[in-house]
């Protein structure tokens, strides 16, 4: 089973480093980044390939740089996973498919319930804000296999420790979300 990995926004953050906390001088670009080599790392451990690719060019938009959906469309990627950070406020995790009823559904519901299940000991604040559909998202509508897109938390809330201190565990929880959601798929 082939995963792509796109971790938000800009590689090195230029030109879009995502959203910062100018505080703590830590960048979305910066985290996804960490998180998706981690979660990288372990799904090649479980066995599964893996492609990781961070552009400014979601699809077609910056020709400049490499097309994270074109890429993952040809290769051709089963899953696709996209890597943020939210900001705004708010606690906890949250996770976006195309169709809560399809597979990207069953994904999202795998990815954030290990997430929560993994985080939630650490900060009883960090909330379940849910799998949500959201059809319009680039990712989500333009890629051909299940899509997920992860706000992992905000990097603007007390979440900010556990996005600095717990990133293996983020890695670690998308990536168990993952061989979970495949687990299913070879017991179907
Ligand atoms: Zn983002």
């Amino acid at each position: 089973m082939r995963i792509f990995i796109n971790p938000g926004h800009a590689l090195g953050g230029d030109p879009d480093p995502g959203c910062i906390n100018p505080a703590l001088t830590l960048r979305e670009c910066d985290l996804a980044l960490t998180y998706g080599s981690l979660c990288g790392k372990y799904l090649e451990a479980a066995g599964l390939e893996v492609k990781l690719l961070q552009s400014h060019n979601l699809y077609g938009e910056a020709p400049g740089y490499p097309c994270v959906v074109d890429e993952a469309n040809n290769w051709p990627a089963d899953i696709f996973l996209s890597i943020h950070v939210n900001a705004g406020g708010g606690r906890g995790a949250e996770t976006y498919c195309y169709d809560l009823q399809g597979a990207g559904g069953r994904l999202a519901r795998a990815i954030q319930n290990q997430l929560v299940k993994t985080l939630s000991p650490f900060d009883p604040d960090y909330k379940d804000r849910g799998v949500k559909a959201h059809p319009s998202f680039c990712v989500l509508r333009n890629t051909t296999m299940p899509a997920v897109l992860i706000e992992t938390g905000f990097i603007d809330s007390e979440d900010v420790n556990l996005l600095t201190r717990h990133g293996d565990d983020i890695a670690r929880s998308i990536a168990r979300g993952v061989t979970d959601y495949a687990n299913f798929l070879v017991r179907a």
